[in-house]
């Protein structure tokens, strides 16, 4: 069931969206070669309690999940993607990672992703997170009322096939509110004017995310942590946006 919020509604989610971008904007600061991956997950769990939110992560256990998640970030290194389970690993020099965060406060939800670089980055890494970044962009520019889930889908996957990158579809955007997964689903790729019209209260993730020389992953023996079938690197962009009147309002806009 797809929910729409009532602008007051969408107001009482700004406190969670800013949190979440405060959280990723100091990670994205502190997080340097050598830090392990279970610090980065101590130091968000640390903020989530001084701030009273709540995890949206921790006690996550979908029908695929061997076990609840239990930690309160995806810490996604190089060739991991998506759902990188935070293990006891060192950030090596050149590393490229994504960090996934999602958590209520008060009530609502707001999910948001980004990639980097730690130490000295190599160029094709550089342009995949760019590239990545223009999809999300274009993604964001296209949530507006009137236009369709597909002409979201087609902005993203354009900017990737642009860049002679394959687009896997087996996760995508999604509703946003109460609880983090909700619909619709916004795939990555699509077909301009067709699906579901969007309308102003719609609050929706959207996340394109992409890989060098592969459309295909599979599940490390973690149980968690999404890998590209070939080994090439990842990245992956998300914010949580509101459609309004106005066009749409990046609930997770870091400064
Ligand atoms: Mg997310």
């Amino acid at each position: 069931m797809i929910e729409m919020r009532s602008p007051s509604q969408i107001e009482q989610m700004r406190p969670a969206g800013r949190f979440v971008a405060e959280v990723l904007t100091h990670l994205s600061k502190v997080v340097d070669v050598g830090t392990n991956l279970l610090e980065i997950d101590e130091i968000a769990h640390d903020m989530i309690r001084r701030r009273g939110a709540e995890s949206c992560y921790i006690d996550y256990h979908p029908s695929f999940g061997a076990s609840p998640f239990g930690k309160v970030i995806c810490t996604s290194v190089n060739d991991a993607v998506l759902h990188g389970l935070p293990h006891d690993y060192d950030l090596a020099d050149g590393d490229l990672l994504t960090l996934d965060f999602a958590v209520a406060v008060d009530g609502w939800v707001s999910d948001s992703a980004l990639s980097f670089v730690v130490g000295t980055p190599r160029p094709e890494d550089l342009r995949l997170i760019e590239v990545t970044g223009q999809a999300l962009d274009a993604g964001i520019d296209a949530a507006r009322p009137g236009n369709r889930i597909g002409d979201i889908a087609h902005a993203i996957g354009s900017v990737a096939r642009g860049a002679g990158l394959g687009i896997n579809l087996q996760f995508g955007g999604h509703g946003v509110g109460r609880t983090m997964h909700g619909d619709p689903h916004i795939p990555n790729d699509g077909t301009p004017g067709r699906g579901f019209k969007l309308q102003p209260g719609l609050v929706i993730a959207i996340e394109p995310w992409f890989l060098h020389t592969t459309d295909e992953i599979y599940t490390d023996p973690d149980g968690w942590t999404l890998r590209s079938a070939d080994g090439s690197r990842g990245a992956h962009m998300e914010h949580t946006v509101a459609i309004t009147e106005d066009g749409p309002l990046v609930l997770t806009a870091r400064d």
